[in-house]
């Protein structure tokens, strides 16, 4: 079912998400809805936090082309729980948008190289190694699950201009 997105100031977004114990139905209805809410927003990642569950889970799913009519399968979302990295090196910069900041596309610094070890939804654990556009989106999401968003890695003129703006659109 498609939930509403929780959107930039929200408190909620704040929320340090806590630990998933329960690989259980509740959980799998859970990661069904963010699949919903995501798809219906034509986002690539999304974090529980964002429909207002604080736990640590996320998913992604990352469109294999950039045409406007590529198919996303549910088979090939991400799902992420409990994530924690093994490893993050070096740097890159690419542009990044979030669900709950909608409209704003801003240039952010992240690590290029990242290993991941997770659980699926069933509690399996996993590991994951990317040094793609994977591995930014997942490291976007992953603040999520620490109370925190893209744009709080801008500077503090280009932080400045955004609240103005922002504060501006949502009058
Ligand atoms: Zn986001």
């Amino acid at each position: 079912m498609v939930q509403d997105i929780v959107i930039y100031p929200d408190k909620r977004l704040k929320q340090i998400s806590k630990e998933v114990t329960e690989f259980n139905e509740e959980l799998h209805s859970l990661l069904n809805d963010m699949y919903d809410t995501m798809l219906s927003k034509k986002g690539v990642g999304l974090a529980a936090i964002q429909i207002g569950v604080a736990k640590r889970a996320l998913i992604i799913n990352l469109p294999e082309d950039d045409s406007d009519d590529v198919i996303i399968k549910k088979e090939d979302t991400l799902e992420i729980i409990n994530p924690i990295f093994i490893t993050k090196e070096g740097s890159c910069k690419h542009q990044e948008g979030c669900l709950s900041i909608p409209g704003v596309y801003e240039d952010i610094e992240r690590a290029e190289h990242i290993v991941l070890e997770y659980q699926d939804r069933y509690g399996k654990k996993k590991t994951i190694e990317n040094n793609e556009f994977l591995a930014i989106a997942i490291q976007h999401e992953m603040d999520h699950l620490d109370g925190k968003v893209f744009i709080e890695k801008l500077s503090i003129l280009k932080r400045k201009k955004f609240e103005k703006e922002w504060k501006k659109r949502n009058k």
